[in-house]
């Protein structure tokens, strides 16, 4: 019988098919012991579970591209270091060895140990990580039964679940999945803007699906809505089919934004750049007509090796890069490691007490000799290769950019003494980021020649909203009056010093924001290319002469319903 349910869309699309419904899997294990001379052998079993594991992981990172490599990787990395983590090997080896536990029930009792170990923890963040082990244990479990952790035939199917991680959701779309509804998540958290990034739809707290779907209902889901209708009637086809239709002649009408400007309705080019890391999104980026490339978050590079890479290796990486730009610019971070950023080199601190508020990006390249140097060095070599500028993450002062640029200075005069044909120019810029940064800008806006404003983190730090703590739900919100009134002054100043800026966090992507970027002054986004006709459109339907007139009313604001009923009033028009 015909019934809905409802939650939160977390990515848009509407889907229609059979359920699958995973339900939540704690690791149901027999107690089981086994002789002394089968000890060995169990070791051994675990160990290759553990291989298997590895190379299973490894595979599903080979196969990620574009936006995936980024989203997933940094989860993909975390369950990496976890599964080497010699801790919760050992614990387990001993565990069968004097337990004499098979090699599941020890698994089951470690787990629930460290369960045990993290529900203690005052930090909701790392109380959180538990999510991660289980992931990982998970896995491990499955491959001592020999059989995959993936949900077999699942293509053509809707998940219904209790929680979906981002490592996972990217397997289930290579899959064939067509869809996701969740019990528990936010529409805030890494696996709702993957699934954005993906176009495959996404409902998210949706408390009831797991009690009133059963496998094989049909279902019909609307991302956009967070509408679950189960075995729905004739009406709720027609309605899906709508809407399938009106997300295709979407499609059709972005493509033909392919080659036109992003011009305002009052003549205003703001230009687009673009966040790219792979191979893909520089491709997509260019044939997208990004003005260049805004944001290369170089710390991939550290994290997908267990060695440093060496000079000649990042040169390639950016000189490839430069290259596939043929002559538009390239921006190039320098080392952002850190947080929730850790590599497998050693280098990021691991077990710092605070990491968000660590040694990460600048200050790690400051403090580890040679680092920056040799990053610079590499940069500034694909400078002979086309246009390319220097970018700065997490800068909180005018000594980080008074370093920078004699670092960048040096570099410039060894690599022409050593006889390189570098660019006569690499400018170098700061991310606005910190907060401190954007209150005492005016100390180091002579240092920089541009400035490009990271709102993912300047949001978490205005606010003291972790950005990966999906319980904080709204508290970390872009549309804060205090974030806005920073923006603000981040960009007049840069106006007034004649240098530009760029916003390159994830609200420079969302449509949904544009009209808000554009009423600050903004004529600069980094964004990645899987949204950029979206943003292109939405420019296209603003006025910004109209929105710049809207700003002070804006800014009045005193809290975010108000910022919401802003942004409604001053949507795009339809372009
Ligand atoms: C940001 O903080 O907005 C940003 C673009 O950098 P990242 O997401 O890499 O921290
Ligand atoms: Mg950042």
């Amino acid at each position: 019988m015909r019934q809905d349910l409802s939650g939160t869309g977390a990515a848009r699309g509407s889907a229609l098919g059979r359920a699958r419904v995973r339900l939540p899997h704690a690791l149901e294990v027999e107690e089981r012991q086994i002789a002394a001379g089968e000890v060995e052998a169990e070791v051994a079993r675990f160990h290759a579970a553990v291989a298997a594991v590895r190379t299973e992981m490894h595979q599903l990172r080979e196969r990620l591209h574009g936006a995936l490599a980024h989203e997933v990787g940094e989860f993909l990395d975390l369950h990496a270091l976890l599964l080497d983590d010699p801790d919760l090997l050992r614990g387990i080896d001993d565990l069968i060895r004097t337990g004499r536990y098979s090699a599941d029930y020890a698994l089951r009792l470690q787990r629930d140990r460290l369960a045990g170990v993290f529900a203690g923890m005052d930090d909701a963040y790392l109380r959180s990580r538990i999510d991660d082990i289980d992931q990982v244990i998970g896995r491990l479990h499955a491959a001592l039964h020999q059989r995959s952790a993936d949900l077999q035939g699942i293509a053509g199917e809707i998940l219904v679940t209790d929680a979906v991680a981002p490592a996972e959701l990217a397997q289930l779309h290579a899959q064939g999945v067509l869809g996701v509804v969740t019990a528990g998540g936010s529409a805030l958290s890494h696996s709702a803007i993957l699934a954005r990034s993906l176009h495959l739809p996404l409902v998210v707290g949706a408390p009831q699906a797991l009690q009133r779907i059963n496998d094989g209902d049909v279902l019909v889901i609307d991302g956009g809505s967070g509408l679950v209708v189960v075995e729905p009637d004739a009406d709720d086809l027609r309605a899906h089919r709508a809407r399938v239709n009106e997300a295709k002649r979407e499609r059709r009408q972005l493509n033909r934004l392919r080659r036109e400007p992003s011009r305002t309705l009052d003549g205003f080019d703001v230009r687009l750049w673009a966040n790219a890391e792979s191979r893909q999104d520089v491709a997509e980026a260019h044939a997208l007509g990004a003005a260049g490339v805004g944001l290369y978050r170089t710390e991939f590079l550290f994290m997908h090796s267990r060695e440093l890479p060496d000079e000649d290796t990042q040169f390639r990486a950016y000189r490839d890069l430069v290259l596939g730009m043929t002559g538009r610019t390239v921006t190039v971070r320098t080392l952002d490691l850190g947080a929730d950023k850790a590599d497998q080199t050693g280098l990021a601190l691991r077990d710092e007490p605070n990491p968000a508020l660590g040694l990460r990006g600048v200050r790690l390249s400051l403090a580890r000799a040679g680092l920056l140097h040799t990053q610079l060095r590499a940069i500034v070599r694909a400078s002979g290769y086309g246009p390319v500028r220097v970018l700065v993450p997490m800068v909180s002062g005018v000594e980080e950019m008074r370093a920078v640029r004699a670092a960048l200075a040096q570099v410039q005069q060894e690599l022409r003494a050593e006889g390189h044909a570098i660019a006569e120019q690499v400018p170098l810029g700061a991310m606005i980021e910190v907060p401190a940064a954007a209150l005492a800008l005016p100390a180091f806006i002579g240092l920089c020649d541009f400035l490009s404003i990271g709102t993912n983190d300047l949001v978490q730090y205005v606010l003291a909203a972790d950005r990966t703590n999906e319980a904080l739900g709204e508290l970390y919100s872009p549309l804060h009056p205090a974030v806005l009134r920073l923006l603000r002054e981040v960009v007049r100043l840069a106006a007034r010093h004649a240098k530009p800026v760029a916003v390159c966090g994830e609200i420079g992507g969302d449509p949904l924001f544009t009209p808000l970027l554009l009423a600050l002054g903004l004529t600069e986004l980094s964004l990645h290319p899987a949204t950029l006709l979206e943003v292109r459109r939405a420019i296209r339907g603003c006025d910004r002469g109209r929105l710049l007139a809207a700003a002070p009313a804006l800014l009045r604001a005193r809290e975010r319903r108000a910022i919401e009923r802003w942004l409604a009033r001053h949507a795009p028009a339809a372009a």
